[in-house]
């Protein structure tokens, strides 16, 4: 195993000599961060379990790692849900946030949770096995964790709250909860990012899609403009596939969803960290960072 990782580093280093050291440590980041989140010693980061908090405690140490604060008390912000089985479980979204005493706040948002071992949205039928979710959402989370660390480290005209939602894969049980347990903050909101599932960038199509709701044209232009000439980026306007941005979209909060789409490993328990293009991921990091500083700096 270990030699397998040293060929892994020595390979990037031949693939990525052309890019910035900053680069380098990005990908090298994203790439740690998934092979956490997706190992089997998480076993699929079940909302409502003990390795749904070993997730969040890996998240909080790396916010801990920024300037960024926790939102009130405390890192986590609890609910409760049914699950499958219609018992009663606890579940955490965990919620940094980054103060620039601006009047309007942009929302930046991963799920962090998986099936488990299983269970009714698994794909792999019949098999109680460890489902790591690898793109299914720590593609998401990685990326979602260096453009914490980014953004904190710039002076931005937004204060920014970054959520990583859980009980997503239940019902989307976490951003259900957090528009319901935060009203205050909703007038404040300008716009919500929600990234899920951008690890299986397809290496000869290279397609993206982007979908926005509720912001200006100028954006589109914008976005194709950053994005880097060999990802053919999608810009989409309508049939949102249902995820985290949904609650902030029935309440008329702006929205980008950024995905790289299903494949044929979703919700199999062959979603695995081995399978993620990271090349990819990390054009994909470079994109939004410049979108994000564009939207920060626009009115
Ligand atoms: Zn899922």
């Amino acid at each position: 195993m270990r030699c397998r990782l040293l060929f892994f580093y020595v390979f990037l280093m031949f693939s990525y000599s052309a890019l910035s050291q900053d680069s380098t440590g990005v990908l090298l980041r994203l790439k740690k961060h998934i092979e956490i989140l997706a190992s089997d010693s998480l076993q699929g980061r079940r909302a409502g379990t003990e390795y749904e908090k070993k997730a969040y405690r890996y998240i909080i140490s790396e916010f801990s790692k920024t300037t960024l604060k926790p939102y009130g008390k405390n890192w986590v912000h609890p609910f409760s849900f049914k699950d499958e089985d219609s018992l009663k479980k606890t579940a955490y979204n965990v919620i940094a946030y980054l103060d620039n005493k601006a009047s309007k706040t942009i929302v930046i948002a991963a799920h962090y949770d998986h099936l488990g071992i299983g269970g009714t949205k698994s794909r792999s039928y019949g098999k109680k096995a460890i489902h790591n979710g690898a793109d299914d959402n720590a593609s998401g989370v990685a990326v979602f964790l260096e453009l914490a660390k980014s953004l904190s480290e710039n002076n931005l005209k937004n204060n920014y709250l970054f959520i990583a939602f859980s009980a997503h894969e239940e019902g989307l049980f976490g951003s259900k909860l957090f528009m319901a347990d935060y009203k205050k903050l909703l007038p404040d909101i300008r716009l919500m990012l929600n990234i899920d599932m951008i690890g299986r960038m397809d290496t000869i199509s290279k397609n993206l899609s982007l979908f926005t709701s509720g912001l200006p044209a100028s954006i589109d232009s914008l976005a194709q403009s950053y994005c880097p000439q060999d990802i053919y980026l999608k810009i989409i306007k309508e049939n949102f596939p249902e995820s985290d941005h949904s609650a902030f979209k029935n309440k008329k909060i702006p929205c980008l969803f950024i995905t790289t789409g299903a494949h044929e490993d979703y919700h199999k328990i062959t979603d695995d960290a081995e399978k993620i293009n990271y090349a990819g991921l990390l054009k994909i990091y470079d994109f939004l960072q410049q979108l994000i500083f564009d939207l920060d700096n626009s009115k």
